[in-house]
């Protein structure tokens, strides 16, 4: 049976309310903006009080995909099912205002809510390249696969992209009338993201030192 998802700000706990018209309903525009990020921040409850952790994720169809130690605070609290935020933030630029208090960023920012599941299996293990892919497309063919004991030691959990927002603003400043005349510089400084170049390590073999196709595919991409 097909599942029907709402879309982004839906619910009572994920309408945008400040600034409404910087919310995007559109879930392509979601998984856009999941695909783009690399880091996100899942934030959970321990005793009351809020812990929130960058952590690396990737997007699979309609649910995100997170890898950690099984020791973790944060992945045991997540494993035993506590109720969980996800934030994914791109910063796309300031927007320089000639006013101190219309001066803001450019962004793509989802959040989503919902409770983490565990995966186990060939399920773990396939979640697991999928992550990798995520952050280093092309890679996982040719690295090392986790063992046992290195599966043993990572905690793999998905959270469904049910329960969702994305807030994007893009513009540039607006000022006050009077605040136009001022003698300010105003206008939007746009913000990408680029790699360097790469550093081989200090005890890479020579006979490998070939710089990888796909970093060369990667650099050539910005966010
Ligand atoms: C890079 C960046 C920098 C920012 N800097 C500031 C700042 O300095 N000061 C400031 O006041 N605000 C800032 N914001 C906006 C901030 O994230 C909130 O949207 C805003 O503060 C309103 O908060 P609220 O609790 O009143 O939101 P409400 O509109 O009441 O939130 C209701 C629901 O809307 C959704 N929502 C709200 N904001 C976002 C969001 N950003 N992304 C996805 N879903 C969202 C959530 O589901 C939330 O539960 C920034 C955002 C980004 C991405």
């Amino acid at each position: 049976m097909e599942m029907l998802l709402a879309n982004p700000g839906s619910t009572e706990r994920t309408r945008v309310r400040r600034i409404p018209e910087l919310a995007v309903r559109d879930r392509s525009a979601l998984h856009a903006v999941l695909d783009a990020g690399l880091v996100g921040h899942l934030g959970v409850a321990d005793a009351g009080r809020p812990y929130v952790l960058p952590v690396a994720y990737a997007r699979v169809e309609e649910t995100v995909l997170f890898h950690g130690s099984s020791a973790s605070r944060l992945f045991r609290l997540c494993a035993a099912g506590v109720p969980v935020c996800f934030t994914v933030t791109e910063l796309d630029g300031l927007v320089l205002a000639r006013s101190a208090f219309e001066s803001s960023m450019n962004y793509r920012s989802a959040m989503v809510l919902g409770h983490c599941g565990v995966l186990h299996g060939r399920t773990k293990e396939r979640a697991l390249r999928q992550i990798s892919e995520h952050l280093m497309p092309g890679r996982w063919e040719e690295i090392r696969k986790p063992s046992a004991q290195e599966l043993k030691a990572t905690a793999v959990l998905e959270l469904p992209l049910d329960e969702c927002s994305l807030k994007i603003s893009a513009d540039g400043p607006s000022d006050e009338p009077a605040d136009r005349e001022l003698p300010v510089w105003a206008g939007r400084l746009p913000l990408t993201r680029q790699w360097g170049d790469p550093v081989p390590a200090e005890d890479l073999d020579p006979a490998h030192a070939r710089i990888p196709a796909y970093i060369d595919r990667w650099r050539q991409r910005t966010s």
